[in-house]
């Protein structure tokens, strides 16, 4: 029984550092990725949310 649980523990935080890395990577990609701004069509090596710097600031998105 006590297998089970530590089976069924081990798991769990495996899943739960499956969670965080992916997390983690979502949170990387929004620093900002190079491309097309879907507000003003300017290419920015920093889109967050899809938006360049200056539309972040017009569009107070952060
Ligand atoms: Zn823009």
């Amino acid at each position: 029984m006590t297998d089970e649980i530590d089976r069924a523990q081990e798991y769990e935080s495996r899943m739960t550092e499956a969670a965080i890395s992916h997390a983690r990577a979502n949170a990387e990609m929004a620093k900002g990725v190079p491309g097309e701004c879907e507000f003003c069509g300017e290419w920015s090596g920093r889109l967050v949310n899809g938006a360049c710097a200056p539309c972040r600031d017009k569009y107070k998105l952060g």
